[in-house]
């Protein structure tokens, strides 16, 4: 089977031929190399351009996009135009529009105003798309096809008299007879009972609630109305062209995204986080490599600097965020990475857009990050070529169906897209390698599972999961989890069906928490208890056959005493079944009248990340594997992302997600360390091995505070099973955590052997058996003496071979504040000498040069030609700024202005970007130094 675009790591943008004239389309593409990008997406919105009026299909505008792409080294992901159907197939037929859930048609403009059920509309798309898989269908120049764009992004089901008849059928379809209908969806309630099909309503306007189950029936039939769309595009594309077929998709549609994949070659998303919630970007590279045929990702858009429309304005990144979303886009196994846009619009809607040049061309606040990634790319692609991403230990479910049992039965403003992201940060906190798993998604290679906010848990799904616990697995069930039958009504027989037989347990209650005075401990922790909640009984009796033993017990509100967490051996993995929803009482949450108990904000992440830490004990981060044990990571990029420090100095940032070493890539590490291993790391912990385990940091992770260290002697044989000492703060971060102004005191400090001197004679680095035959990532530690290394030095730390890709990040601090451990990784070349990985400080930059040093990229590049735009490349040269009279000096060009700008030969030599240049620009000029 052909490896996905054949291998091809894309990077690019969305460019819009349609829309722009052809000498400037021509520049942009041409400046689209100059940057790097050899990717352009183009064509999602192009319908009216190519059939200006009904059966008159022009291809002209496709043909000379993909030559002057073509001519530009730019290959092109080609999207069908559906999203935007032309005003000749809506004008004077409502019924073709989307109708709303009141049953009025929208009205033609934007995107999505159809109802995609409709057999026109139908009918229209399938010719349209045939004609360009017809004319290019297997074009070299086109490396994949996108089916429209971003599928219920603006709308959800659609109300119209169509997709009626298409609901009764649907209904039929499913339940056979109008009297199983009855009996699942309870209809006697309210005499809501039915005597056939048609007679069951699109939820539309009552004047109170509808039924649950038809509210989530109707979100099930628009996703598989959308799905059958997009499997009638994909095969009118499959019966002309070979091209992998993907779709542009996110989180915060309204989708059944496994079931669209299932039938897709490849995943693609797009995402827009702000930087200060970088683990929403994380969250899709976590989970969209595991849809689609080819388990692979592309990131189809995402912008340069911010988002936004002429309604909302977007937050501009800070500096260097975009960069290190790229590398952990491309570490973390994705395909591509793509800008929307590469111009930005002059009209529409989006103006506010972020892009990658102006609608006026020059470059944007976010073209550093363009161009510095069109750096990054050939940099890292030997480490991506030579190693693979490792399948993370912990999986967390992602259920698009879950979503919809949330919005129908949203409480208390409970939105499963952020109860997700808010666990899901917390993993990302806690430095966990994790995947968002569909329900569906197989758990081979997994070792802890999370499953919360699964209303509905299929039982065929829970008998796979409980035979993974039997053959090892640990499953932290809960919250909100199986407590609704799949039509959305509550369990006849118990509160949890079939999961208080699991775990051992009899439900007792089940009521919403928030706001009861519903408190408890869990795992030494006093806990405010929340949202919807089940309240389970242990039975002394029964506990000694099952071994259930209880977790969380409830120390105050309706159900005192009874158990909200729970926990069974079962062969050799076991089951904790969560309840109810802890928060941390130092939050406020105290779960007591008057206290909105509302679990919505930035909380809850860390009050449940003491079940995170007790669940994963013993799994070990990694993120790429060269296959001989070697980890390689995308730590500096989390770290970026997490924005900790350190992003205006031009490199990234070391932050808490560092590089991480399991299994045999661990024993390597220890080889090359001489024995200093990182067996166990965590945000609020630091090295827990035998050899460090008295000097790591004692920061509130592992220690209560004022007990010395009293129940922590020794190495953790099992560290799993130990309480917790503390929840850790939401607002804290692992540096801050770490940082000598805030941890706790030093019970008895001990220092390393050698420490107090200079230990470089002592610790000598050195391969022990041999330096790797090819590029590879290593991760390693480094001691360090008391007061020698300051805490703000380490950013300023590079290897004895200053070009090696390399981070580092502190470890552990000296009582003073002074390091006491280093974290070091680096990409390391082949036949790198040991000495050459000794981590030193780098001088401190110089003073900034003369204003005209720092002119380059902008000035330059953003003029598409030397001859055009009044530039000349006619250089003198001039002394260098730095080295003075006599050096060889930079070259100087003039513009027509006659203001000084960086001349193209001395840019390319001082950023090694020459190669990439259009050849004209390749002769030599009358620069001296070259
Ligand atoms: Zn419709």
């Amino acid at each position: 089977m052909p490896e996905l675009l054949d291998g091809r790591l894309l990077y690019g943008a969305a460019v819009y031929p349609e829309v722009v004239d052809a000498e400037t389309f021509a520049a942009d593409a041409a400046h689209m190399r100059h940057l790097g990008m050899n990717t352009a997406r183009i064509g999602e919105f192009m319908w009216a351009a190519l059939e200006p009026d009904r059966d008159d299909v022009r291809l002209d505008v496709l043909h000379r996009a993909l030559q002057v792409l073509d001519a530009n080294g730019l290959a092109a992901i080609l999207c069908t135009p559906t999203v935007t159907p032309p005003v000749w197939l809506t004008h004077g037929h409502p019924e073709r529009l989307h109708h709303n859930a009141d049953g009025t048609p929208l009205g033609h403009g934007s995107r999505q105003h159809v109802c995609t059920n409709s057999p026109v509309f139908r009918e229209r798309a399938a010719l349209v798309t045939e004609a360009l898989a017809a004319a290019v269908g297997n074009d070299s120049r086109v490396v994949a096809w996108q089916l429209d764009n971003e599928f219920k992004s603006h709308v959800g089901g659609c109300h119209c008299a169509g997709c009626a008849e298409l609901w009764a059928e649907w209904l039929e379809k499913r339940y056979l007879e109008v009297a199983i209908l009855n009996e699942s969806w309870l209809s006697a309630i309210w005499s809501e009972t039915y005597q056939n099909f048609v007679q069951v309503p699109m939820p539309g306007p009552t004047p109170f609630l509808h039924n649950t189950s038809l509210v989530n029936e109707f979100r099930l039939f628009s996703q598989a109305s959308i799905n059958g769309f997009a499997r009638e595009q994909a095969a009118i594309i499959r019966a002309h062209s070979s091209i992998p077929v993907t779709h542009n998709s996110g989180f915060g549609f309204d989708l059944d995204n496994p079931a669209l994949y299932s039938d897709l070659d490849f995943s693609s998303f797009d995402t827009y986080p702000a930087a200060d919630n970088y683990s929403a970007f994380l969250m899709n590279l976590d989970y969209f490599p595991r849809l689609g045929k080819a388990r692979r990702t592309v990131l189809m858009e995402t912008s340069p600097s911010h988002g936004g429309t002429v309604r909302q304005y977007g937050r501009p990144h800070p500096h260097g965020f975009v960069e290190a979303e790229a590398f952990a886009n491309f570490a973390s196994g994705s395909a591509g990475f793509l800008f929307w846009l590469f111009r930005q619009h002059r009209g529409g809607s989006e103006q506010p857009h972020g892009s990658v040049v102006s609608s006026w061309g020059q470059p944007t606040i976010g073209y550093p990050s363009a161009a510095a990634i069109g750096e990054l790319l050939p940099r890292i692609r030997p480490l991506l070529e030579h190693s693979r991403p490792v399948q993370p230990a912990v999986a967390l479910h992602y259920s698009d169906h879950a979503k919809g049992f949330l919005a129908t039965e949203s409480g208390e403003g409970t939105d499963y897209r952020s109860l997700v992201s808010a666990f899901h940060a917390g993993l990302v906190r806690a430095g966990t390698s994790r995947a968002l798993l569909p329900v569906e998604g197989a758990l081979a290679g997994f070792r802890v599972l999370f499953t919360p906010f699964v209303r509905h848990l299929p039982d065929d799904h829970r008998a796979r999961i409980l035979d993974w616990v039997h053959d090892g697995g640990t499953w932290v069930c809960g919250p909100l989890t199986g407590d609704r039958t799949e039509d959305h009504t509550w369990h006849g027989e118990s509160a949890l069906d079939g999961l208080e037989d699991a775990a051992g347990v009899e439900s007792v209650f089940q009521f919403p928490a928030t706001g009861s005075g519903s408190c408890g401990t869990i795992l030494g922790h006093d806990v405010g208890l929340t949202r919807m909640s089940t309240f389970f009984r242990v039975n002394a009796d029964s506990a000694a056959v099952t071994g259930a033993q209880v977790l969380g017990a409830v120390t105050a509100g309706p159900a005192e005493g009874l158990a909200f967490a729970t926990e069974r051996r079962i062969g050799a993995g076991r089951m904790i079944l969560l309840g109810s929803f802890p928060v941390s009482l130092d939050a406020g949450h105290s779960g007591h009248e008057g206290d909105t108990g509302r679990a919505g904000g930035h909380d809850d992440g860390a009050a449940l990340a003491a079940m995170v830490e007790y669940a994963c004990a013993g799994t070990l981060p990694a993120v790429r594997t060269a296959g001989d044990g070697v980890v390689a990571l995308a730590g500096r990029a989390a770290a970026a992302l997490a924005g900790q420090h350190g992003q205006r100095n031009g490199r990234f940032p070391a932050g808490p997600a560092g590089t991480h070493s399991a299994g045999q890539g661990r024993r390597r590490t220890q080889r090359f360390t001489r024995g200093h291993c990182w067996r166990r790391r965590h945000p609020w912990s630091a090295c827990h091995s035998s050899a460090c385990h008295r000097s790591a940091c004692h920061s509130s992770g592992r220690r209560r505070p004022g007990r010395g260290r009293s129940g922590s002697s020794g190495p953790r044989r099992r560290p799993g099973r130990r309480p917790i000492p503390g929840l850790p703060s939401p607002a804290a971060a692992l540096p801050d955590r770490c940082h000598p102004a805030r941890r706790h005191p030093h019970p008895r400090p001990v220092q390393l052997p050698g420490s107090g001197r200079n230990d470089k004679g002592d610790l000598p680095m050195k391969w022990l058996e041999q330096a790797p035959r090819v590029d590879t990532a290593l991760s390693f530690g480094r001691p360090w003496p008391q007061g020698e290394l300051a805490a703000g030095d380490v950013g300023r730390m590079v290897l004895g071979d200053a070009d090696t890709l390399h981070e580092a990040r502190p470890l552990a601090f000296w009582p003073d504040g002074s390091i006491k451990w280093t974290a070091h990784a680096a990409v390391v070349a082949e036949g790198q000498d040991a000495e050459g990985l000794e981590p030193r400080l780098a001088p401190r930059k110089p003073a900034p040069r003369q204003p005209e040093a720092d002119i380059p990229a902008t000035e330059l590049l953003a003029r598409p030609a030397p001859t055009a735009s009044g530039w000349t490349p006619e250089c003198s040269p001039q002394p260098s700024p730095t080295r003075g009279a006599g050096s060889p000096g930079r070259c100087l060009a003039r513009t027509a202005a006659n203001s000084p700008v960086a001349c193209a030969w001395w840019w390319a030599r001082r950023t090694r970007r020459w190669p990439s240049l259009p050849r004209k620009w390749r002769r030599p000029g009358p620069c001296a130094p070259w």
